[in-house]
């Protein structure tokens, strides 16, 4: 029962925050351990919504020759078996003028809306992703909960939402109001589902995926729920620990 068999048709796809890890904190040695034995029954990969860095500071630097995958900003970013396998970004997906079209229509929008304080960086480009802030990112933090109250009453940032849904209607885009001052504009299925596209050309038989966010609104719902794999939500990384045991390696 102890002979280590690998089964190469089986993924395991782990969130890394509060999943692999505790909240923001390091892997444990325990954990790191777990997971390279596990590696030796299954396939391993892990999907943070956080750059690479960030990843490397919770798992390790070495995190990228310790696993089959890491799937880095949900996977736009990815690794596998050790090498750069492909990046994606927001600019080349959309394309110059559909990006340029939002832009625009997003600075006259806001430039028509009075608030009591404005700001600066009201449009924050990231690799897989628009932040669109009307008070503007670089608000202290005074400001910050000024809007945010402001926002509870008057709902700014969901009727904005609402016109650019409307606006720019079958071209693709998911909008998510998170935070206190902005939202989040990005291309339809690039939350942590987007890798699995990138997987499904290894065709795995089965895709285990372990998350601690796996409510409507979480991080992990949309791949949780996704038919492509079966989803297993965790409290905390010894629970995602004990699944595993059980799952392969009983
Ligand atoms: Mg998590």
């Amino acid at each position: 029962m102890n002979a280590a068999v690998l089964d190469s048709s089986t993924l395991c796809l782990f969130d890394v925050d509060g999943t692999l890890t505790a909240a923001r904190q390091h892997v444990t040695a325990d954990m790191a351990e777990f997971l390279q034995l596990l590696k030796t029954r299954v396939r391993v990969g892990v999907v943070g919504g956080s750059d690479l860095d960030k990843i490397k500071e919770q798992l390790g630097d070495d995190v990228i020759q310790r696993v089959d995958y890491v799937f880095a900003e949900n996977g736009l970013v990815a690794y596998k078996n050790g090498q750069l396998h492909s990046v994606q970004s927001i600019q080349a997906h959309m394309g110059e003028e559909l990006l340029q079209d939002f832009i625009n229509f997003c600075l006259n929008y806001m430039a028509k809306i009075k608030l009591p304080k404005k700001r600066g960086t009201f449009i924050e480009f990231r690799n897989g992703m628009l932040n669109i802030s009307p008070v503007g990112r670089s608000c202290t933090q005074e400001e910050r909960l000024e809007f945010y109250k402001l926002d509870q009453k008057e709902k700014i940032r969901e009727q904005f939402v609402a016109v650019l849904k409307e606006e720019f209607k079958g071209r693709g885009l998911s909008f998510s109001i998170g935070g206190q001052i902005s939202f989040d504009v990005f291309p339809d299925g690039w939350d942590k589902r987007y890798c699995l596209g990138i997987v499904e050309k290894d065709n795995y038989s089965t895709i285990h995926f372990f998350g601690d966010k796996t409510k409507p609104g979480g991080n992990d719902y949309e791949i949780y729920s996704d038919p492509r794999t079966i989803g297993h939500e965790v409290s905390c990384p010894e629970e995602t620990r004990k699944i595993c045991q059980q799952l392969f390696l009983s």
